[in-house]
């Protein structure tokens, strides 16, 4: 088990990381969200034992992570830093190595990854030769040639398409199917609601969200209504409970204060002509964090 107690960091006067706890088990993917600034990176390096932090302690089964257990961890820096005038090989066999695997071991699970990920012809190619994506899959490979039991990722999707994403996904996935512990870090809020069931959210350092996606979102009375079709925008305004209304290209946003006002805005579009669909929808993680930062400003 990972577990951040309690953990604070201040660079000087800035508080990068205030009092952070969480636990992560095996098989868990958990994701730590938030604007530019807001602790992730830092929260990483104590991980790591990179930083030691100035109250709270991190443990990695009851040990902080040093030279003794650092073999079974895998991380993916924000920064992307590879040694780019070597080639891919010579890279994983240098990285490989600091793990203590034999150089057969690292070969053989390097063709493997190259296999997965699509890029079996790189392997004799010198890094700076790789295009952007390229790079971030051989900085991926080098935190999981290891096959770690604890998978750290600063921002293992950013720049990413979309179909290189899910093949992060994927690999992912079968790490957390083979009990591996998975954090992750993530700028996009939305983007990872589909990935991850437990997440804290940051914001300057402090939680501003925590907890399952679900239960968050459950926890969150405001709601989205979508209508498509002709409705007067006044009219829907003037409900009681409905706090804001967005007009799109070709539908209509009711923002609701709890799923009691639905039933007044559904009794207002049933006297409506050419309504097409309406639906009610929870908010997103993005809404979520917009209406909590705002509310502690
Ligand atoms: P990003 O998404 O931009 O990478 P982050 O969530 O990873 O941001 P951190 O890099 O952990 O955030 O930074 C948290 C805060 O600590 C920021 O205000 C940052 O400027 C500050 N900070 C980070 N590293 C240092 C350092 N070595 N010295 C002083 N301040 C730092």
């Amino acid at each position: 088990m990972l577990e951040v107690k309690n953990a604070r960091m201040l660079y000087g006067n800035l508080v990068a990381v205030d009092h952070l706890s969480f636990q992560v088990k095996p098989g868990d993917i958990f994701g730590l969200l938030g604007t530019n600034g807001a602790g992730k990176t830092t929260t990483f390096r104590m991980i790591m034992g990179l930083l030691d932090p100035t109250e709270g302690e991190v443990l990695y089964h009851g040990e902080k992570v040093g030279y003794h257990n650092v073999n079974e961890i895998g991380y993916m820096i924000e920064e992307r830093s590879l040694l780019t005038k070597i080639t891919v090989k010579e890279l994983m066999l240098y990285f490989g190595q600091l793990k203590d695997m034999s150089p057969k071991v690292i070969l053989e699970r390097l063709d493997y990854w190259l296999d997965r990920f699509g890029i079996v012809e790189y392997k004799n190619k010198k890094i700076k030769e790789l295009s952007k994506g390229n790079q971030q899959k051989i900085q991926f490979i080098s935190a999981i040639i290891n096959n770690p039991k604890l998978l750290v990722l600063d921002e293992p999707f950013s720049g990413l398409d979309p179909i290189n994403t899910e093949l992060f996904v994927s690999v992912i996935r079968d790490f957390q199917k083979q009990g591996s512990m998975i954090v992750f870090s993530s700028h996009q809020l939305d983007h990872v609601e589909s990935f991850c069931e437990e997440l804290i959210v940051l914001e300057k350092g402090k939680v501003v969200i925590e907890g399952r996606i679900d239960k968050v979102k459950k926890d969150f009375k405001k709601q989205n209504i979508k209508i498509i079709g002709d409705v007067d925008i006044k009219t829907l305004e003037a409900i009681p409970g409905v706090y804001k209304v967005i007009e799109n290209k070709n539908q209509v946003i009711a923002k609701i204060e709890n799923e009691e006002v639905a039933k007044r805005v559904f009794d207002y579009i049933k006297t409506c002509e050419n309504i097409t669909k309406y639906d009610v929808e929870q908010a997103s993680l993005s809404e979520i964090f917009i209406a909590k930062v705002g509310q502690r400003s």
